[in-house]
């Protein structure tokens, strides 16, 4: 389940499926997903789909977890500060620790916040720190970043993450209800002006707003 073979065969698929950034397609291949799954359901981690973590949430398919790392590394200059909304199990943190010098994650939902920093320790992944909060308000006491990922759809891009992304800072969202599209918008220099661009239909667990114990 664990083997090499296995992790490259998906390796293998999310190349198929477009992923062509090496540095992303290496990590998804050493990232052991299954210490994200509880045990019953790990045998099923190197699967291309989205699988239950509990609290009627989600770890995001390999592919968009790809596809999303890809696309901000592609679209950001320099990126050293990272923010994610939505640590869930901790599996795209941990990608993209892998990637960038600091990465900054917020959770609504403290249990899985708590196994996702067991989890990242046990990756020796240091360069981490969890806030266990609403996320639509970003992480204003450590903004502004470089990138910021959502892992949870607004219906609207919140005005909060847009506020934190610094010079020319890369955002990269799923927005919508029933129907869903992943946008990455990117600040022009350091002015008040965005870009968008909508990338491909997605379908996320919803960004809720508050906290639950
Ligand atoms: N990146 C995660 C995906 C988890 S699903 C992974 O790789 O496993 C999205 C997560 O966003 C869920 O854990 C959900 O609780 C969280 N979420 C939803 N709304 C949120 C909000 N307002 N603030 C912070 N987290 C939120």
């Amino acid at each position: 389940m664990t083997s090499q073979r296995t992790r490259q065969r998906l390796v293998d698929r999310l190349s198929e499926q477009g992923v062509t950034n090496l540095q992303v397609l290496d990590v998804m291949g050493d990232t052991p997903r299954h210490i994200f799954l509880d045990e019953a359901l790990s045998h099923r981690a190197y699967e291309d789909t989205a699988l239950p973590i509990g609290y009627g949430q989600t770890l995001s398919q390999p592919y968009i977890v790809a596809r999303m790392t890809e696309v901000l590394l592609g679209a950001a200059g320099k990126l050293e500060r990272v923010l994610e909304v939505g640590t869930g199990s901790g599996f795209q943190t941990s990608v993209l620790a892998q990637l960038v010098p600091k990465v900054y994650s917020v959770e609504r939902i403290k249990p899985l916040q708590d196994k996702a920093r067991q989890r990242l320790r046990q990756l020796g992944l240091n360069n981490v720190e969890l806030k266990h909060a609403d996320g639509g308000f970003g992480w204003p006491e450590k903004g502004p970043f470089d990138g910021i990922l959502s892992t949870a759809a607004p219906r609207e891009v919140p005005a909060e993450l847009l506020a934190q992304l610094g010079p020319n800072g890369v955002l990269v969202i799923p927005v919508g209800g029933n129907t869903q599209e992943l946008r990455l918008i990117i600040r022009d220099g350091d002015s008040e002006d965005f870009v968008t661009q909508v990338l491909e239909p997605v379908k996320f667990v919803p960004l809720l707003s508050g906290v639950t114990r």
